[in-house]
């Protein structure tokens, strides 16, 4: 089965020309190509130049109708549409290799202004083929979310055995708007809690339409408390996307574990966010605890409402494990029950002044966002082998005429990870540095000379004063 899906996340197609499992790939190689495209700009295939690579490579891909073994070329074609135009894979194509030296599949990542979402009319059909299969296994699959998510129709709903309740509180796809222009302001502090992975980042950047907090389909990516302030004529909503708490593995995992206790104490209304598609884990009955010894507003907010057929499986379970002054059901990613979601926390807000002018979105300073846009850059080119081990510091910024010179330091844990980040003849840093410039200039709307330079500071994580190195605010440490 060639399976194809879609991580709009990742901005990436999938190809798998067989199913795999975790720790299936062995190895990993990166293959220039083009997307194939037709003359209305959609995505009809895939070209990758072979550079090389032997037969026994191509093994499992060969025998798939879709693909084209042919000399130095290999072509797979998703839709039959004409081939119109040719677009350069900016990436490559990142493809998994197993023990034997056979390609399981591989991965085709988009920059931004490609706008791959946007390019997959051509080739619908294939990924909803598959997604229902995907979708019989979605309920017991733990990791469900973590797989590529092909986009889903939120009408399909409908047709889904999901709890009726659940479905009028998610209806909403609208973006959030707080109009009550004769109620009082209603402002404070909004944390958001729950273990990684259950949606907290990418609830924020739904709600305030901008990124102003890194994504990941890998936990622990959000290290800092970011505010996003959500301001309605009658409230303002200042959240704090506090990093996963989690089971510390080593300081900078104590340390994380800290800022989101912190976080708590600082909150008027705190936000469990749990993931519904999955049964609680220890780590939520422990996050809950905290929670609710806080003594103050508590929503339980279940995210994930789209990825499941019964939304309500796991909801009994969610519910016991606290005293929660309201229950809300979610999509983060698609948006869904977003208007509810607001009327909840602005209902619990103590009522008073803004706390941050009307204007601001984020008050993570510009060289924090530079310097997280950078680092989600490595994180994304990097896949496996840089997992949270990098960090980086913006060392300097200097107005040069018209160009904003930039200048940062990638530091990574360990010799052999510089390679990866540095990649052959530098191509790895050149890519990191073009993705990471792109959006740099889009956020700062300017000129932008990056200069990213890379340091291996051996083992920093276990080293509280490497922390302060790194602009992390020590007082929380406990190690
Ligand atoms: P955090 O660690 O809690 O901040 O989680 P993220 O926001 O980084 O999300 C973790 C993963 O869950 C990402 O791959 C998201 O795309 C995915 N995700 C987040 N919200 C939803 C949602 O509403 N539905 C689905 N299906 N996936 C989601
Ligand atoms: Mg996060």
């Amino acid at each position: 089965m060639l399976e194809l899906t879609f991580d709009r996340d990742a901005r990436s197609i999938y190809v798998y020309f067989t199913d795999i499992t975790e720790g299936d790939d062995a190895d990993e190689r990166e293959l220039p190509g083009v997307w194939l495209l037709d003359a209305a700009d959609q995505i009809v295939g895939l070209r990758l130049e072979l550079a090389g690579s032997g037969p026994r490579l191509w093994e499992l891909a060969g025998a798939h109708e879709h693909v084209q073994l042919d000399g130095d070329t290999l072509t797979i074609t998703f839709a039959t549409t004409p081939v119109a135009a040719e677009e350069e894979l900016p990436y490559g194509a990142i493809v998994d290799i197993d023990g034997q030296g056979r390609a399981l599949g591989l991965e085709t990542p988009a920059t931004i202004e490609f706008a791959i979402a946007e390019r997959l009319a051509a080739i619908q059909p294939l990924l909803i083929e598959w997604d229902a299969d995907d979708d019989d296994e979605a309920a017991d699959d733990e990791d469900d979310d973590e797989a590529a998510v092909p986009p889903v129709d939120p009408d399909q709903a409908d047709s889904w055995d999901v709890d009726q309740a659940v479905l009028e509180q998610a209806k909403l796809a609208e973006p959030p708007t707080l109009i009550d222009p004769n109620a009082t302001v209603r402002a404070g502090f909004v944390a958001l809690v729950g273990k990684p992975n259950v949606g907290k980042s990418t609830l924020l950047n739904t709600l305030l339409g901008q990124k102003v907090s890194i994504v990941s389909p890998k936990p622990q990516t959000t290290r800092v408390p970011v505010r996003g302030i959500l301001n309605g004529p009658a409230a303002q909503i200042v959240f704090v996307d506090t990093p996963g708490i989690h089971e510390p593995r080593h300081k900078l995992g104590n340390f994380m574990v800290e800022v989101a206790r912190r976080a708590i104490p600082d909150a008027d209304v705190l936000v469990f966010m749990v993931d519904v598609t999955t049964p609680p884990t220890r780590l939520d009955r422990e996050i809950a605890q905290l929670v609710t010894a806080a003594h103050k507003p508590t929503l339980l907010v279940l995210n994930k409402v789209d990825a499941t057929r019964a939304a309500d499986v796991h909801l009994p379970q969610y519910r016991e494990l606290g005293a929660w002054d309201d229950e809300v059901a979610i999509s983060a990613r698609d948006g869904l029950g977003m208007e509810t979601l607001i009327e909840s926390l602005v209902a619990h807000l103590p009522e008073g002044p803004r706390l941050y002018p009307e204007d601001q979105l984020s008050d993570m300073s510009e060289r924090e966002l530079v310097g997280e846009l950078i680092r989600e850059k490595v994180m994304l080119n990097t896949a496996h082998e840089i997992p949270h081990s990098v960090a980086v510091e913006v060392e300097e910024w200097e107005q040069r005429g018209e160009t904003l010179y930039i200048r940062a330091n990638i530091s990574v844990e360990r010799a052999s990870q510089k390679g990866i980040v540095i990649g052959a003849g530098g191509a790895m840093l050149r890519k990191i540095g073009a993705a990471a410039r792109y959006e740099i200039e889009r956020a700062l709307q300017q000129h932008v000379f990056l200069d990213l330079w890379i340091k291996v500071r051996e083992n920093w994580r276990q080293k509280p004063s490497e922390l302060r190195w790194l602009g992390y605010d020590v007082k929380f440490f406990r190690g």
